[in-house]
């Protein structure tokens, strides 16, 4: 081993190559640092005595397919400007770190293509030593989003942990990227976003959300001059859980053997897009089946594919004439569901004709729900909170491999 191949193959540089064992399988080089480059490593004077040394393992880059370390008797010294003994530092390693830069930077690259456990297993290490060093590559980038550029905003809750634990997403509309994810839900989880929002002198135009008070009273609170739309997207979703509600309903009013052998396993069904239903399964015909048995629920049916016509609009006179008449028609249908839907978007309607003065929708915060969820499935990281939380805000970038 040459001071040269120390540099160029391992990334050393400025150490003195010693000896190389062979211990268990493992690779292990000692090298060491001559006394006259020893410096103080608080103010970086090279006046200093020599006080002993301590040694120190770190992980190195695998020399085929071998695990290797490098051990290195640190010197300590005394500096005659502070009067004081230390360790001088590693040029190496970050300090409190048990491997080498060229080591961590090779767990970052190997990440962008292989989970946590692949990368453990092929180095031959812990897999929490892997998440760390991702984790810290996370927060470096991510952490601390700019805001300054931020014009349009989706703002939702998430349920992680089957429904017990929610966190609030801020997504930015105009790039897709994450920019805050908040503890908990409602506006208290938006608080530390504003903290940082106000500073950054962004200037928001507008924000999507569900029709819920909780994020539209801190969006008026904090952000005055946005528009606030209540999304296409959430209002469908409110929708179909009140038309799952009532066809739960018929089904248990429905006292025909018959009549409930064919409403059970409609529910899909009715919350599928039609053009979404599948011909080789029979799903129009069944549907149309379960409908006509009940009237309510086809109406509320039909009702509520009609209302996807309010977002199709040529402009907002329509879409208030529109969304008008459709009130009317719900509000006279008689079913309950209906006109509590009915009364819902009523007492919402500045915020849904808001859509044509700023068409925004939270469809990407959708895609962005879908790849949590398959994160939340897979990922062995996923029991470090603050882990999550950076996977969630890199996640529009393809640096780790989602699964991680
Ligand atoms: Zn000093």
């Amino acid at each position: 081993m040459s001071i040269s191949l120390l540099y160029h193959a391992f990334g050393i540089r400025g150490y003195q190559y010693v000896r190389t064992n062979y211990t268990e399988g493992q690779v292990v080089f000692t090298i060491c640092q001559e006394p006259q480059t020893c410096r103080c490593s608080a103010c970086g004077s090279g006046d200093v005595l020599s006080r002993g040394h301590v040694e120190r393992r770190f992980r190195s880059l695998p020399i085929g397919g071998r695990t290797t370390s490098l051990v290195l008797p640190i010197p300590r010294v005394e500096c005659r400007a502070c009067g004081l003994v230390r360790q001088v530092d590693v040029a190496f390693a970050d300090p409190r770190r048990s491997f080498t830069k060229p080591f961590e930077r090779y767990v970052l690259e190997l990440s962008r293509r292989m989970t946590i456990r692949d990368v453990a297993a092929h180095l031959n290490v812990g897999w929490d030593l892997v998440k760390e060093i991702q984790k810290r590559d996370l927060s470096r980038r991510y952490a601390k989003p700019k805001l300054k550029h931020l014009r349009h905003l989706a703002i939702d809750e998430i349920a992680v942990a089957k429904g017990h634990r929610y966190l609030t997403l801020v997504l930015d509309l105009d790039s897709g990227a994450v920019v805050f994810v908040g503890d908990g839900r409602g506006a208290d989880a938006l608080k530390p976003f504003w903290k940082r929002l106000r500073p950054s002198g962004a200037k928001i135009k507008a924000v999507a959300m569900d029709m819920s008070a909780a994020y539209r009273q801190a969006v008026s609170t904090h952000l005055e001059k946005a528009t606030i739309v209540f999304d296409h997207f959430h209002v469908i979703k409110l929708f179909n859980d009140k038309l799952s509600e009532l066809r739960r309903a018929v089904y248990r009013e429905a006292t025909d053997v018959m009549h409930k052998q064919v409403l059970k396993g409609t529910r899909w069904l009715l919350l599928k897009k039609p053009e979404d239903l599948d011909a080789e399964k029979d799903e129009k015909r069944r549907l149309e089946e379960a409908l006509t048995l009940n009237k309510p629920l086809a109406t509320a049916y039909y009702l509520k594919e009609d209302l996807r016509r309010f977002w199709e609009q040529p402009g907002k006179r329509f879409a208030t004439a529109f969304l008008n008449d459709w009130l009317r028609r719900a509000e006279a249908s008689g079913i309950k569901t209906l006109q509590q839907m009915a009364k819902t978007l009523a007492a919402h309607r500045t915020g849904l004709l808001a859509y044509y003065d700023v068409m925004i929708t939270s469809g990407p915060m959708e895609g962005t729900n879908n790849k949590i969820k398959t994160m939340k499935r897979m990922a062995y990281g996923f029991r470090d909170h603050e882990f999550f939380k950076l996977k969630i805000l890199a996640i529009h970038e393809t640096r780790y491999a989602l699964v991680g």
